[in-house]
């Protein structure tokens, strides 16, 4: 039968502890014990079901991250405070001084800080490289290398990652996949195409409500163990805890997820094919001149469209600050960063999310100044923003070229 993610949360029961359809929410940053030696054995290892201190585990981010595991089909899953942390924890758990991490050279743009400044103060080096380019990336590993780092759908310009074909990389220098799969919930399941651990900024798609920050690791039964060992894993020791009350509002929106991501890739399909007919450059993994779409096609979970992100060059600085106000006064959605709100949302990556990339990598990547990333919306009537785009558009000075 053909794996379906939305399904797997579908079939969750989980009873609140007064028979509420929605579990209790625990309220606690301590538990008792009504033993010593049962104290002193959960300080010894984990035992199921009991709990010692929020900042280690707690009930409610225990339901979440089980919910998550079945989502992404891992063993478990751990939930964070942000997607920064679990980044963060799951490469501080993998890599040691002298370890070395080879990147997509196309990942947000706090990853590439992360990786580029913040990580070789611990000895930890990394090498950007092109992932369409499994020649360079096996050019690029090296005896310390530790990981493979990209993301399933690339911000901003939403080049997809081969993760079969990464996979098979990583497998032959035994070193470990991880693929940040924020753009993607519910479309790809990279643990089943070959990943060895899954990332989610939890703050997009899957809250969807843009009112919170929270991130999670999924992966084996070991590896999430170890991120949260009382002596030694970044989840306890760097402390990034997901509150409880934020850990059960995303449980709720989790169960929504199937639709939103639906109605974002069907709102998504339709702008970028409007955008390509009005003669536009225009980045969307649903086109069919898309390099990745028969990829796409073969490799996703049917049934969720192509995702809810498109890019579309403008040119210029200029056309697309003039593009993007336009469009806010005449409330297509709001200019600001971050995706997944029920919103429409845009920003210029050069200068906002991506920023953190040297300019001439930006240029080599293809991230020009004139670029527009839109997080859309669920419009109910997508032709109708796209009418109030039209007008933008003319305004802006990017009226069809078709004609000419
Ligand atoms: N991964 C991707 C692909 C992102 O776009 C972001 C933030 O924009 C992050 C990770 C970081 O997530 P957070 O802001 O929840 O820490």
């Amino acid at each position: 039968m053909t794996f379906d993610p939305a399904k797997r949360i579908q079939d969750v029961l989980l009873f609140g502890e007064f028979g509420g359809v929605n579990p209790s929410i625990t309220d606690s940053a301590t538990y008792t014990f009504m033993s010593n030696e049962k104290m002193e054995e959960l300080f010894d290892h984990e035992i199921e079901g009991c709990f010692l201190y929020s900042r280690h585990w707690n009930k409610t981010n225990k339901y979440l991250s089980d919910v998550l595991a079945l989502m992404e089909d891992g063993e478990a899953a751990h939930a964070t405070a942000s997607g920064m942390a679990a980044i963060s924890s799951t490469l501080i758990q993998l890599c040691s001084t002298g370890d070395e991490i080879v990147s997509s050279r196309t990942v947000y743009g706090g990853t590439y800080a992360l990786l580029k400044n913040l990580l070789p103060r611990m000895g930890i080096s990394t090498q950007f490289v092109d992932f369409q380019n499994q020649a360079a990336i096996r050019a690029a590993i090296t005896p310390n290398t530790r990981v493979l780092y990209c993301e399933s759908m690339s911000n901003p310009l939403l080049e997809v990652s081969d993760i079969p074909a990464l996979s098979r990389i990583a497998r032959e220098h035994n070193i470990q996949l991880v693929v940040d799969n924020t753009f993607s919930p519910l479309i790809l399941s990279p643990l089943r195409l070959g990943a060895d651990v899954v990332i989610h900024s939890m703050t997009k798609f899957i809250n969807g409500t843009s009112d919170c920050i929270a991130g999670c690791v999924i992966s084996s039964h070991d590896f999430i163990a170890s991120l949260s060992d009382i002596n030694s894993g970044p989840c306890m020791l760097l402390g990034p805890v997901l509150d409880s009350l934020r850990a059960a509002s995303l449980l709720k929106n989790l169960h929504s997820l199937h639709i939103r991501m639906t109605q974002h890739g069907k709102n998504a399909l339709h702008l970028a094919r409007f955008l390509e007919n009005e003669g536009l450059t225009v980045y969307y993994p649903g086109l069919e001149n898309h390099p990745h779409h028969q990829w796409m096609k073969t490799h996703r979970n049917p049934g969720y469209g192509y995702g809810g992100i498109v890019a579309l060059d403008t040119g210029s600085k200029a056309a697309a600050n003039k593009l993007m106000s336009l469009m806010q006064e005449q409330k297509v959605g709001y200019l600001a960063v971050s995706l997944g709100y029920f919103k429409t949302l845009f920003s210029a990556p050069a200068h906002s999310t991506s920023s953190e990339i040297p300019e001439d990598e930006l240029d080599s990547i293809g991230i020009g100044d004139g670029l527009i990333r839109f997080s859309i919306g669920l419009d109910r009537d997508i032709a109708q923003t796209c009418e109030v785009i039209q007008h933008c558009l003319t305004e802006a000075g990017l009226a069809p070229t078709k004609a000419a």
